[in-house]
């Protein structure tokens, strides 16, 4: 048996993010578009002369980017939307960062997020083009590795398929123009790759993971006779990720070189599908058995005797032992970090000790055996240390988590009833407005705390400043006329992080960044151990800003299941039970803050929607767990107390009732960029809560008008009773200035007036 190391893809951000620092240098003009491109070649370079030192055998180029891949493949096919105004050829750096970003004169295309992963991508889009191929910027990778060190690499591509169906704007009719089109250009790109020496070709088609359709499947069969008719020569990898095939039999038999299958996120299922079908004897399997989706280290030993078992139940004459996705999902490596407790740092391994893990796997299976060997044992060490590391151990959370009960999830009382209690408590007016929770986080307030954290000015100097902050923003608050403030969140960078630092069983890095969108990176957090909660987190803050004011000041919480998405989570207990000790400390939170007077306490789940399974079958698993865990932290308070909850950045239309499941009182949700949608969608599936559908986009500087939001709010009454509606902007509103803030929020107020008279003198 053959067995030959690769991955699926590398990270393009530098170890020091000198991709991203190299991209917006460029952006603000301080390098020019040669010095820019040299940097870029530069970095690209290094990254395969690692994995070459490190003797990956065989390496993957086209993993590379100006800014996304789905972008760069648009952009290759000549996909410039016509409101870019760009005449055909070689598409400039102007135009492709234009689509991406938007320019003076036209808008970006929309962004949207890649499968189940935290990755945005940018939505291709068709609006009639005449497709043509305008660089083949593979080949160019493809040359440029040749060149520089003498190998004959592999050129990875988003395959036809998935490209096809992520690109927005045709209907069923031009479907198939677009693909006849689309068809002899990946033709031309992967013949050139044959013609100028490439051996194996990867096209991704992750899309393949999900669920398909009869008509799904034969359009691939299609597509990929079609391309082994004009290119025969060409030796396919079929790459799959994320998932298992779901129409294994029909995709195993496509007239492909070799299929690579995700045999971590899809081990079950593909496992079966092996057993069931065999694998053909005249393709490679490409084992994806590293995971690229978590930091930790293997199993090296459980990884070697998976891929024995594998081998066993197919025919294939030879077997990649690779990564399961691409490895830009995970940060770079371990060895810049140098403030992890070394337990920990051990059982660590982003995408550089993967692929020593890949070579060490792959070597062994060789037969190359003593020190691998004794690597295999070695990972077994380091994956028990942390397992039995005291962070790990905490008898009572363990506990508390096993004996949750139906009961701990409900609230004494259900929601009609509460809402009557809670009208009588409160006093709210109709349509009571507020605000998500962050206001603008001035230069003034990211130095202060940047000049805490170095330890230049003092705890104390840093609370009276928060504190100066807050009052400050009270006064605003109630000058706007708004009914239910908020602290302001002042205090805080991240909605995640700051809740980590102050619970037990997190960590965070210094470099462990991951791309988010674009040049926009994120550093998760890591939950490595139990989860518990030492003392109040928010209460101090809260009851300050209470404190300033007689209005009602809302409590500010992060969600166990946004906390959970967002991070890096440890994997030797379920994902449930990581959210349950979360959201048992946020338990303990809200009955802290509601023993401190607080009468309205909000925990925001703009992560909720996210998290869910790539198939629909495992929705309903999902979303069991993650509303009971809400629930959990949620559902000690008192009738009295209202429990409000926010979600933005995502599609709601399919979402109404696991948000209703949730039994928060009030709900303000993102809907200002697709009002028109969740309105029709509310009328179909009517919703009996408390609501604020954002009246404004926050993610504009622009200030909407009174009568702009007015209509808005006049539309929303149409499937909302007036009784369940609240008037507040799309989301935080930390990123925005402080004049436009103002400005926003008092047209806001003065619309929310003026319904409220309408509504009086029944004039609407
Ligand atoms: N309370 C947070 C804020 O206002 C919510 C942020 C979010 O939804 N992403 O910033
Ligand atoms: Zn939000």
């Amino acid at each position: 048996m053959i067995y030959t190391s690769t991955i699926v893809g590398y990270p393009y951000i530098g170890e020091d993010r000198e991709w991203k620092k190299a991209l917006e240098a460029f952006w603000k003009n301080e390098l020019s578009e040669g010095e820019f491109l040299q940097n870029l070649k530069d970095i690209r370079l290094a990254r395969i002369t690692k994995q070459l030192q490190l003797g990956i055998d065989l390496i993957t180029v086209g993993d590379f980017t100006l800014y996304d891949r789905m972008l760069d493949t648009a952009m290759m096919f000549g996909l410039v939307p016509k409101r870019f105004d760009w005449q055909g050829g070689k598409v400039d750096l102007q135009t492709y960062y234009g689509v991406a970003r938007g320019s003076k004169k036209a808008v970006a295309s929309e962004m949207t997020k890649w499968f189940n992963t935290n990755y945005h991508y940018i939505v291709p889009e068709y609006d009639g083009q005449a497709l043509q191929l305008t660089e083949n910027k593979i080949l160019a990778d493809f040359l440029e590795a040749k060149e520089a060190f003498g190998i004959t690499a592999k050129p990875t591509l988003i395959g036809p398929y998935t490209f096809c169906q992520l690109t927005k704007g045709y209907d069923k009719i031009s479907q198939i123009t677009f693909i006849l089109a689309l068809l002899p250009l990946y033709t031309h790109v992967i013949k050139e790759l044959v013609d100028a020496g490439a051996q194996w070709i990867q096209l991704e088609e992750p899309l393949l993971a999900t669920t398909l359709d009869e008509a799904e499947v034969k359009l691939v069969q299609e597509i990929y006779t079609q391309l082994a008719v004009s290119v025969p020569e060409a030796k396919i990898m079929l790459q799959t990720y994320f998932e298992s095939l779901t129409a294994y039999e029909s995709i195993v038999k496509l007239p492909v070189r070799g299929i690579g299958l995700d045999f971590v996120h899809g081990y079950g299922k593909n496992m079966e599908a092996l057993r069931q079908f065999g694998f053909p004897k005249d393709k490679i399997l490409a084992v994806g058995i590293i995971n690229g989706r978590d930091i930790w280290r293997s199993n090296l030993a459980e990884v070697s005797s998976t891929i024995k078992a594998i081998e066993q139940l197919s025919d294939a004459k030879e077997l990649w032992i690779q990564s399961s996705c691409n490895l830009q999902h995970v940060p770079i490596t371990t060895t810049l970090e140098t403030k992890l407790e070394p337990v920990l740092k051990n059982a660590l391994a982003f995408a550089d000790e993967k692929l020593v893990e890949i070579i060490e796997v792959t070597k062994y299976l060789q037969g190359q055996d003593s020190p691998s060997n004794y690597k295999l044992s070695e990972s077994m060490k380091a994956i028990e240390a942390l397992k039995n590391h005291p962070i790990r151990q905490n008898k009572d959370v363990q506990k508390a988590v096993q004996t949750v009960s139906i009961q701990d999830f409900e609230r004494h009382s259900d929601f009609k009833a509460r809402q009557k209690i809670q009208q009588q408590a409160l006093q709210l007016p109709l349509f009571p407005t507020t605000t998500i929770g962050s206001f603008p986080q001035s230069d003034e307030v990211k130095r202060t705390r940047s000049a805490w954290r170095k330890k230049h000015i003092t705890n104390e100097d840093y609370a009276v400043f928060v504190e100066h902050e807050t009052k400050r923003w009270i006064t605003i608050q109630e000058e706007l006329d708004i009914d239910v403030l908020v602290h302001g969140e002042f205090e805080r960078t991240d909605m995640v992080e700051y809740f980590g630092e102050k619970l037990t069983g997190f960590a965070f890095t210094e470099k462990a960044w991951v791309v988010s969108y674009g040049s926009r990176c994120v550093k998760p957090p890591i939950i490595y151990g139990d989860v518990a909660w030492d003392a109040p987190m928010t209460v101090k803050e809260t009851a300050y800003a209470q404190s300033q004011t007689k209005r009602y000041v809302k409590g500010m919480l992060t969600g166990p299941v946004t906390i959970l998405n967002w991070s890096f989570v440890r994997d030797d207990i379920s994902r449930k039970d990581v959210t349950y000790q979360i959201a048992l400390a946020l338990r303990e939170e809200v009955k802290a803050l509601e023993a401190a007077g607080i009468a309205i306490i909000q925990v925001d789940e703009p992560a909720l929607r996210e998290g869910l399974p790539l198939r629909k079958e495992n929705w309903g698993t999902y979303l069991e767990w993650t509303v009971n865990a809400f629930k959990l932290a949620t559902s000690s308070v008192k009738d009295e107390t209202q429990i409000h909850t926010h979600m933005c950045y995502c599609e709601f239309n399919d979402f109404i009732e696991p948000i209703s499941a949730l039994d928060a009182d009030v709900i303000s949700i993102e809907t200002s960029r697709s009002h028109g949608e969740l309105i029709s969608s509310l009328q179909v599936n009517p919703y009996e809560k408390g609501i604020g559908l954002g009246v404004y986009d926050i993610h504009s500087p622009r200030v909407p008008s009174e009568k702009e939001m007015l209509s808005i709010m006049q539309d929303s009454l149409q499937v909302l009773s007036k009784n369940q509606f609240w008037v507040n902007p799309d989301c935080g509103l930390k990123t925005r200035k402080e004049p436009e803030t103002i400005s926003a929020l008092m047209n806001m107020v003065a619309a929310a007036k003026t319904l409220r008279q309408q509504v009086q003198q029944s004039t609407f």
